[in-house]
């Protein structure tokens, strides 16, 4: 079937992605098939494959492409993972990981978003994700363990319940605010049941996770 935007989506990953040193196959695949001009608003869907975020709506954005290619590389995706990701916004990093997991469960506490995000994901043909509207700040208790959860909001400081809802060798990404103006991109990993990994990664720049374990 013929995709005007395929040329465009090809470029991208090759000059945006690949150029930035993202090697993991499984996520340079995925980013070639994801029609991520299916996640943005019609009004501006000749700017989808830009190097940055877009607005959507709600006063919340679409990742760049970088940043979504970055989480999942750093969350070491692989077939047969259980992935939980806290921020749907439009459902495009969703669609990503849902391209190389077996299941993904992805919460929203915006409904107008939710159900943004349901709508393209269908456009989009996908039916392994789970659109949730809730708190996720708290995780999602009834679908945990997961082998990956990715938060894409910054977070005040490591929520406990996310860490709690991790299997052993899960690996929670989450952006974790270092000051007013910056957040640190951290990968926490599960080596027993009472013991984790902390790396940080690099400096990025998100909207706040709202809720519980959020910034309320
Ligand atoms: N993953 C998106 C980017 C989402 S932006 C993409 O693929 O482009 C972050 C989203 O997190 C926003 O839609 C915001 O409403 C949502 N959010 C903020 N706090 C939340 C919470 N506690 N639970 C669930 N979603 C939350």
């Amino acid at each position: 079937m013929s995709d005007p935007f395929l040329v465009q989506r090809i470029h991208m990953v090759r000059t945006q992605i690949e150029a930035r040193n993202i090697v993991d196959p499984l996520v340079l695949q995925s980013m070639r098939e994801v029609p991520r001009h299916f996640f943005v608003p019609d009004s501006i869907i000749h700017e989808a494959y830009q190097d940055n975020p877009l607005p959507i709506s709600n006063g919340q954005t679409i990742s760049q492409p970088y940043i979504v290619a970055l989480m999942a590389e750093a969350a070491r995706v692989i077939p047969g993972d259980n992935v939980l990701e806290i921020g749907a916004g439009c459902g495009y990093a969703a669609a990503v990981l849902s391209r190389i997991a077996t299941k993904v469960v992805t919460i929203e506490i915006i409904p107008e978003l939710s159900d943004f995000a349901q709508r393209n994901l269908a456009k989009a043909g996908i039916d392994n994700v789970e659109v949730v509207t809730s708190d996720g700040s708290v995780g999602y208790p009834q679908a945990a363990p997961f082998d990956v959860i990715i938060v894409t909001a910054a977070a005040p400081t490591l929520p406990p319940s996310l860490v709690a809802q991790l299997n052993i060798n899960g690996r929670l990404i989450i952006p974790v605010r270092k000051d007013a103006f910056s957040e640190r991109l951290m990968r926490v990993t599960k080596l027993s049941p009472d013991e984790i990994q902390e790396e940080y990664l690099e400096a990025v720049r998100f909207v706040p996770l709202r809720g519980k374990e959020g910034f309320n």
